[in-house]
């Protein structure tokens, strides 16, 4: 395992609230409130510790702050009022910038699936956004998933929640062409921010 002393401030450089790091007095009240902790990789307390230390590889490569729900729990209680959650979503999206991100990231595939069908007219198309995530981990695993959910989606259908002609296209926004000159800017702001390593 490589170790990189400066890794703590490649974070703070570079990550949403990462200058927030150094306050962690490490005493392991977040993993303790977290209610999803016990069963990921490393709880917050411990990544803040692999940032300190230096374990980059580790901390970027790891699968824990995409698991994160925004519960806020942490946030609460951290008596030094660390932004947890930010920093963990944080590290994600310096991760996903850094290109780290394993294509097998579920969260990220989510992800990635949810903004694309938003950005294409402004709103989301239900229907499309489903069935893409049914199939985001092959067919056979689409049809399984479509024929266990398929009452779910009848209701949805006969409730008016869902209307399966979305699939030609569905609703958008008015100003389509001004959301996308917007989208475009935005990542052009984006794409000039250089990493500081
Ligand atoms: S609760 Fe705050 S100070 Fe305590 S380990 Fe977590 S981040 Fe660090
Ligand atoms: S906000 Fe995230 S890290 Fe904090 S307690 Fe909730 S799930 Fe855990």
């Amino acid at each position: 395992m490589k170790y990189r002393n400066n890794f703590l401030r490649e974070v703070e450089a570079n990550v949403e609230e990462g200058e927030w790091v150094k306050r962690c007095m490490q005493c392991g009240v977040c993993a303790g409130s977290c209610p999803l902790g016990p069963h990921w990789e490393h709880p917050p307390q411990e990544i803040f510790m692999m940032i300190r230390a230096g374990k980059r590889e580790e901390v970027l490569g790891s699968d824990s702050m995409w698991m994160c729900t925004s519960c806020y729990n942490c946030i609460a209680r951290c008596p030094r009022e660390l932004p947890i959650t930010h920093i963990m979503h944080g590290l994600a999206h310096y991760a996903t910038r850094l290109g780290l991100v394993s294509e097998n990231q579920q969260t990220n595939k989510f992800a990635q699936r949810f903004w694309n069908n938003l950005t294409k007219k402004g709103r989301v198309n239900e229907l499309k956004l489903g069935l893409s995530l049914y199939f985001m981990n092959g067919i056979p695993e689409g049809i399984k998933t479509s024929l266990k959910m398929q009452k779910v989606g009848l209701g949805m259908w006969k409730t008016k929640r869902m209307d399966p002609m979305e699939i030609l296209g569905g609703h958008g926004c008015k100003d389509t062409s001004g959301l996308q000159a917007m989208l475009k800017k935005a990542s052009e702001i984006e794409a000039a921010k250089k990493v500081k390593v």
